[in-house]
């Protein structure tokens, strides 16, 4: 069997049984293994394919394959391979790319769009404000915001404070892509998809922030229960009752849920699910060792509700230190 077969049908087999992680462990190893190969054609298109199908999840990835668009495209690959040693012509981009991409100009009139409820433009600014604040800095945390029935979504494993418009993921409700960063830019979507998908599906989120802030941490240091409790300070009035459809008062008593850490973000969906609903008032959820996700109705209050919650932190920190 030739080598390029070989790649060939390692491709088929991650693209159908591997996670994110897998495929994107295999591509630099693709790429090294091709290199060796001395085979002049372009691999990039493969590698880019391998790169979508890892940003897509399980269930996108299985019916892909299974429509012959990753077979199709790569035994086009595999036969220029093996008829030609130079590429002659450019190959054909991969209809799995094209159908789940739009149109440049649709994609400039999104970036063209001035709204300051446009994400392109709002999530880049959200970032380096927390950034400065210490809650997403060594590339951890992430953000999510719902903006015209599209979901926007920060790359992972990026310096968050350097992030630009057009190193956004933008997909549907039902995770389909509709644009994803050019492929030069090398850039995966965020970890904390499956937890943002869940926060917009369970509790119909406008926007949703995850941060690995230090008095998260802290706080769940002190607190070893499945929950903390939190009273008699003003600003428990910026945090929005989910149950009961408004704002807390400043003499009621908010409790936020505590789940335990997982090696990978999403493995954290199970878990984040039971205490949605175990918690149905609740608009945050902690993370101990980690961070929290906070949500709300849109940006602003998604926003807000993260400054409140970092503020209520502190001064119960504080509190158990000093027991006062
Ligand atoms: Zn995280």
């Amino acid at each position: 069997m030739t080598l390029i077969k070989e790649i060939g049908i390692k491709m088929k087999q991650i693209s159908k049984f591997s996670g994110e992680e897998e495929i994107l462990a295999e591509i630099p190893k693709i790429t090294t293994q091709i290199s060796r190969s001395k085979l002049k054609i372009k691999w990039n298109q493969a590698v880019e394919e391998a790169e979508c199908l890892a940003a897509m999840n399980k269930d996108q990835r299985i019916s892909s394959f299974f429509a012959n668009d990753f077979l199709a495209s790569n035994s086009q690959l595999i036969n220029k391979a093996e008829s030609s040693s130079e590429e002659k012509a450019p190959i054909k981009q991969p209809s799995m790319l094209e159908k789940n991409v739009v149109s440049d100009h649709e994609q400039q009139a999104l970036v063209n769009d001035d709204s300051e409820d446009n994400p392109r433009h709002l999530i880049p600014q959200l970032c380096k404000i927390f950034y400065a604040n210490g809650w997403v800095t060594g590339t951890g945390g992430g953000i999510s915001i719902k903006y015209k029935n599209q979901i926007y979504i920060a790359p992972s494993g990026v310096q968050k404070e350097r992030i630009q418009p057009d190193d956004l993921f933008v997909q549907n409700l039902n995770g389909e892509d509709i644009i994803i960063p050019k492929p030069d830019k090398n850039l995966s979507k965020s970890q904390c998809t499956p937890i943002f998908m869940c926060s917009f599906t369970e509790r119909n989120a406008g926007a949703v922030i995850h941060v690995h802030s230090q008095e998260v941490v802290k706080l769940c240091l002190l607190n070893p229960e499945s929950e903390v409790k939190i009273t008699g300070l003003e600003m428990i009035k910026g945090i929005y009752n989910e149950k009961k459809g408004k704002f807390y008062d400043n003499d009621e008593e908010l409790i936020l849920p505590i789940i335990e850490n997982s090696k990978y973000e999403k493995d954290l969906v199970d878990t984040f699910k039971t205490a949605l609903r175990k918690y149905p008032s609740t608009s945050a959820v902690l993370v101990r060792n980690h961070g929290m996700y906070v949500w709300g109705s849109n940006w602003k209050t998604a926003k807000t509700q993260l400054e409140c919650y970092e503020y209520l932190f502190k001064i119960v920190i504080f509190k158990k230190i000093h027991n006062v």
